[in-house]
């Protein structure tokens, strides 16, 4: 068994090397080799000292040692503008997790998996369908993100400039490898994500809303809501009976209280379910007092759920409604719908024998 570098920071990084009686300024050489450049081939680099360049021939790839590659692509599909790109990434022991890669005008962004599968249920998500699988550790999350910036490098492009935490998983269920996994991809030195171009999703996991104020993390955090009442919401999000509306809704606020920071709230807009003009003024008036900006998404279909996406009419008419009662509202494009882009669709088209 070898330890994958990209699980470490940078401090944990200068500690093995120094423990093997390197200088920390190998350190700062192979924490940019990795993390800058991208690289898991470190054999003969010419800007490695002579002592680093032995540590990596007797350390990495042998038992005991360490490893830096980034996971295999098992299969990608582009949406048909082209401008987004969803890989399934195959793991070490074989689990798969999907990576998306969106482009804007100048810019992309990369939508990062945290667990293959989740235990969250959300009925109308395909990696919900699968259940939960297994927590991915801080390297696998790094990984994701440079193996996104490998591909816009490799096509002339650097311009990968936001990550969304809102791939397959809750984050905030696996909270201690998600803030180890972000220190590193903010990290000046190697990948220099800024902090307030990271978001993080939840679904509304509460302990881990009220630690991300508490411990004052420099992201930003997007909460899942769906319904505006306790008996909506839980049909959609069963999380919602561990962690009740009201709960969320309190966590929301001491989170804003103690950050500053405004929330945004996402809706996945269903026909039928949860898209009334009613629902809509039911959710401003539970969002009252909180610096919220409400992102409305047509639901994107999956094999498992029988839903519809709310008509182009309803969510202008919802959108309306927040609108008038002050609230930014946002309609966001279904990204690349054609290429299964909502999270957990790609994996379970391609490997149906899984789940
Ligand atoms: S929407 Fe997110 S939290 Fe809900 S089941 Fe899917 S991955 Fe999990």
């Amino acid at each position: 068994m070898s330890r994958a570098l990209h699980d470490l920071s940078f401090a944990a990084l200068e500690g093995e090397l120094v423990a093997d009686g390197l200088r920390p300024a190998h350190a700062r050489a192979l924490w940019r080799a990795i993390h800058r450049d991208g690289t898991g081939d470190l054999a003969g680099r010419p800007d490695f000292l002579p002592p680093l360049r032995r540590w990596v021939g007797e350390r990495m790839g042998v038992e005991g040692g360490f490893c830096a590659e980034l996971p295999a692509v098992h299969s990608e599909t582009a949406s048909s503008d082209g401008l987004t790109r969803k890989f399934l990434l195959r793991l070490d022991d074989g689990q798969t997790v999907e990576t998306v890669l969106m482009g804007y005008p100048g810019r992309y962004t990369a939508c990062v998996s945290t667990q293959a599968g989740c235990a969250m249920g959300c009925v109308f998500c395909a990696t919900g369908q699968m259940g939960f699988v297994r927590h991915l550790r801080a390297g696998e999350i790094v990984a994701q993100v440079l193996h996104c910036r490998g591909v816009l490098r490799a096509g002339g492009a650097d311009g990968l400039r936001n990550l969304v935490l809102m791939g397959m998983g809750e984050p905030l269920h696996n909270y201690d490898a998600v803030m180890a996994a972000l220190e590193i991809i903010t990290d000046r030195r190697g990948i220099n994500l800024g902090p307030g171009r990271v978001t993080i999703s939840t679904v509304g996991v509460v302990p881990g809303i009220l630690r991300l104020a508490e411990e004052q993390r420099p992201y930003g955090l997007a909460v899942s809501l769906h319904g505006a009442t306790e008996e909506e919401r839980s049909a959609l999000v069963p999380a919602s009976r561990r962690w009740p509306l009201a709960e969320l809704i309190a966590a929301c606020r001491a989170y804003g209280l103690r950050t500053g920071r405004s929330i945004f709230f996402e809706w996945t807009l269903i026909a039928g379910q949860n898209d009334s003009a009613a629902t809509a003024g039911r959710l401003a008036a539970l969002l009252e007092g909180i610096d919220a900006h409400i992102n409305l998404i047509p639901l994107n279909p999956t094999g498992n759920y029988s839903g519809q996406a709310a008509s182009a009419e309803a969510v202008r008419a919802f959108q309306r409604v927040l609108q008038d009662a002050g609230f930014p509202a946002t309609v966001r494009q279904r990204r690349g719908i054609d290429v299964a882009a909502g999270c957990g669709q790609l994996r379970a088209e391609r490997e149906p024998a899984r789940e």
